[in-house]
């Protein structure tokens, strides 16, 4: 699978994973940069039966088209092609009976109206920031980030989390890494993580009440996202760096996190173009619920 495809994938997935009233931002900002620098998506060249099912009576059609040969899979064998997605939006016009595309009809499937293809060809894309609810383990991104302690040998919380589902590997690579100052970000791979490529490491300040710690919470944001940028990461997942064993008041804290990533991305247009925000605990979204609606 292109990186491009796993990142559309990976996009569905936390779509479905936030339910109900999930924008559809961060899939369009894939689809549109895929359709301008070459996303290669797998299209059936057979019509099996199961296609043949997705038909309207009136002959009306959605065309399959798939992500990764495991998504083929699931349905009957079939014979597929690569097709750039921009060749397929491009045709769509001339294809007076079909309807649109049916991407992964046979997984977590997303439906493309025409109106919705021909929208997303001059789509103007902004990187997008979402919050959802639960463990920075749960969506499908290229980079997680762990709010780690100095040693960067691993510890509580999330960092334990993280650590126990990556593998000794982790804390091996993490060994030859010095430890990291408070603020600060260094990266890894992710190891036994199947659901992203790396881990950012960046350490919180323990709350005291004084400014510094309003300035390291943003440094830790800031720098996070300065490690994806170099990384490369196309997707990255934040939990809510402090708020847990360091103590860090919530609605501070959430709104530290979002002024700093919004100015952040603000100042970098390019690669990264989904963040999300994790509140593993129920306090910590309501937290961020006051400061969007409020
Ligand atoms: P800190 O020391 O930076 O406060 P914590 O790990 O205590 O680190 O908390 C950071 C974030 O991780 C918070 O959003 C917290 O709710 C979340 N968290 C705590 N435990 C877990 C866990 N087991 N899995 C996922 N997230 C967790």
């Amino acid at each position: 699978m292109s990186d491009r495809a796993k990142e559309l994938e990976r996009a569905i997935f936390n779509w479905y994973l936030e339910g109900d009233n999930a924008a559809p931002e961060p899939i369009f900002n894939v689809i549109a940069d895929g359709y301008e620098y070459d996303l290669q998506m797998i299209v059936p060249i057979e019509t099996s039966d199961e296609m043949i099912k997705m038909m309207g009576d009136d002959g009306k059609y959605f065309i399959p088209l798939f992500t990764s040969k495991d998504e083929v899979d699931k349905g009957e064998p079939t014979s597929t092609i690569n097709q750039p997605i921009k060749v397929l939006f491009d045709a769509l016009e001339n294809w007076i009976d079909c309807l649109g595309f049916m991407i992964n009809p046979w997984g977590q499937k997303l439906v493309l109206e025409k109106s919705t293809v021909q929208m997303l060809k001059s789509y103007e894309r902004r990187a997008h920031i979402s919050i959802i609810r639960g463990s920075v383990l749960e969506p499908h991104v290229s980079a997680i980030v762990n709010a780690a302690n100095n040693s960067l040998l691993g510890g509580g919380g999330v960092d334990g989390a993280i650590h126990r589902a990556a593998g000794p590997e982790l804390l091996a690579e993490c060994r030859t890494l010095n430890g990291c100052e408070t603020g600060a970000a260094k990266s890894t791979k992710a190891y036994n993580i199947t659901t992203a490529d790396d881990i950012i490491h960046t350490v919180g300040p323990v709350y005291s009440g004084k400014p510094t710690d309003r300035v390291q919470l943003s440094s830790c944001y800031t720098s996070s996202l300065d490690e994806s940028f170099e990384n490369g990461n196309d997707s990255v997942a934040f939990p809510c760096i402090s708020t847990g064993v360091y103590g860090y008041p919530l609605d501070e804290a959430a709104h530290v996190a979002l002024t700093s990533i919004a100015n952040w991305l603000d100042d970098h247009y390019g690669i990264l173009k989904n963040v999300y925000i994790c509140c593993f605990r129920d306090e910590e979204y309501e937290a961020y619920m006051r400061l969007i609606k409020g």
